[in-house]
């Protein structure tokens, strides 16, 4: 296993404290990931500067063979990056090796194809006597900073449009969950020229805060927590860099009495549940109309209760653990608390496990609008059941909330389910599924979620910059 960082062309140990990284499964040491000192991030920085030159004025096909290559590394080791991402974050191997990295392999492949393909405003005279065009140039040093929920994915997300629209970037991968990006860092240093993707390991609040402080980086790329998002705004302030911010979320399920009841109930047994509900987009605010509510709580009490977790063959479970106890404990106060709410029932789950970070998938049900549980971000197996009204009602809950990045609704009405997901200020609607992310399209949020896409070209705009150039004749 890699531990050590890449700075310029050189793998170092971390000079600082070293950072346990555990099991979830087991709660067991897997081993040491000593962090970087504030000389080390300092010297990735310089060295992502000094990469920029060159690397910025690369060509669009240049830039698209190295993002092909990284692709086909990955996709060359897959087991492998499978097998250290499920060991780290607890992931099923299944879950690992057959969702995660194909999506990963094909988020380089994409902007491989995007980068080459960027479309813009023609040229003309539009002052008389001068021709003016439009460019879309790189931004310079990026620091990007990833959470731990899907360790490698999120670094493909923000390395792919990074590199290929000809920015370098230093990269901190989460404190829990360094290993994928300390194991990728190897096929970077051999794809790419030194200095053009740095990996740095450590925690937020020393070696990150020092990254997004420092004056010679241009850009913050955070996906991670809104208090965390705030503290990258607070920062960029002081030397106006660009800020990609992806913070979480709530997302609403809205499901009408004519929705198909088997279908909701096989698509958030998935989609609320998937990665222990360690997703941003999990679908965890059921509101379901008064007719179905009894009969929706029911089947997916039922579904919740049959999900397979902590079975010896992990070939059989569907998710796995909570990321750390920290995070099993706080998904079990947030329930624990939900409990003592005389209108509330607990339907199925609402206990940990006695084995790593293990917690129970959990029903919720009877949570009225102003509860916490329908309110807060879990991010954990949690999912709450409200009853509504009217469309008016559903509408203006599933809106009433601090997040905007993604939501769904559910019915066999083609005008109602338009109607209803022009009116989400999400993201993200999907209807009559949920969850669902391809490449090709934009992902990212509204109010408190933050700003700024990932995928899709959208994303290779937010890390460029448009710059006008004019030519007077003669
Ligand atoms: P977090 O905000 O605690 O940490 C995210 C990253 O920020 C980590 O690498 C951490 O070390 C770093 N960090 C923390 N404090 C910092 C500071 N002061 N300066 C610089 N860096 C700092 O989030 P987390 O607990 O790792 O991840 C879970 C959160 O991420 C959830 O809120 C989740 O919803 C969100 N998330 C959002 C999306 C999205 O696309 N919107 C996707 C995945 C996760």
């Amino acid at each position: 296993m890699h531990t050590q960082l890449l700075i310029g062309p050189n793998f170092e140990t971390g000079q600082e404290t070293p950072e346990p990284i555990l099991n979830p499964r087991t709660g067991g040491l897997i081993l040491e990931v000593p962090e970087a000192s504030t000389a080390q991030v300092d010297r990735a920085v310089a060295a992502a500067r000094a990469a920029f030159d060159s690397w910025s004025r690369t060509t669009p096909a240049e830039r698209s063979a190295v993002l092909l290559a990284i692709a086909d590394r990955i996709e060359a080791e897959a087991d492998a990056f499978a097998s250290l991402e499920a060991l780290n974050c607890g992931k099923p191997i299944n879950a690992a090796r057959n969702d995660e990295i194909p999506a990963i392999v094909d988020c380089f492949r994409y902007f491989a194809g995007a980068v080459r393909c960027m479309t813009g405003t023609v040229a003309g005279e539009y002052l008389s006597g001068h021709t003016s065009m439009i460019r879309r140039d790189p931004i310079g040093v990026i620091a990007s900073i990833a959470p731990w929920n899907y360790p490698l994915m999120m670094m493909a997300w923000k390395l792919g449009p990074a590199i290929g629209g000809g920015n370098t970037v230093v990269f901190k991968p989460s404190e829990q969950t360094p290993l994928t990006a300390l194991k990728l860092a190897h096929i970077l240093a051999d794809v790419l020229p030194e200095g053009v993707v740095n990996v740095i390991a450590g925690r937020g609040h020393t070696v990150g805060n020092h990254l997004i402080n420092h004056p010679q980086v241009d850009m913050i790329s955070l996906t991670g927590d809104v208090a965390t998002g705030k503290k990258m705004l607070d920062a960029a302030a002081k030397t106006v860099k660009r800020t990609h911010l992806e913070l979480g979320g709530k997302a609403p399920v809205v499901v009408f009495d004519d929705a198909d009841i088997g279908a909701v109930v096989e698509g958030l047994r998935a989609f609320s549940f998937y990665n222990a509900g360690q997703d941003c987009t999990a679908a965890c605010r059921v509101y379901a109309g008064k007719k179905i509510y009894e009969n929706l709580v029911a089947d997916l009490t039922a579904a919740a209760s049959s999900i397979v977790l902590g079975d010896e063959d992990d070939t059989r479970n569907e998710i796995g653990p909570l990321i750390s106890q920290r995070q099993r404990d706080r998904v079990a106060s947030f329930v624990n608390r939900a409990r003592e709410l005389n209108h509330i029932h607990i339907t199925t789950g609402g206990e940990a496990m006695d084995q790593g970070f293990y917690y129970k998938p959990t029903v919720v049900a009877g949570a009225k609008q102003d509860d916490e549980i329908v309110r807060r971000e879990v991010f954990g197996p949690v999912v709450s059941v409200t009853p509504f009204s009217d469309v008016e009602e559903a509408v203006t809950w599933a809106n009433d909330s601090d997040y905007g990045l993604a939501s769904s609704v559910w019915t066999k009405d083609v005008g109602r389910a338009m109607a209803t997901a022009a009116r989400l200020r999400y993201g993200c609607t999907w209807i009559n599924t949920h969850f669902m992310l391809t490449n090709e399209m934009p992902h990212g949020g509204l109010k408190q979620s933050g700003y700024g896409k990932d995928m899709s070209a959208y994303a290779l705009e937010d890390y460029t910059v448009v710059r006008h150039v004019m030519v007077k004749h003669g």
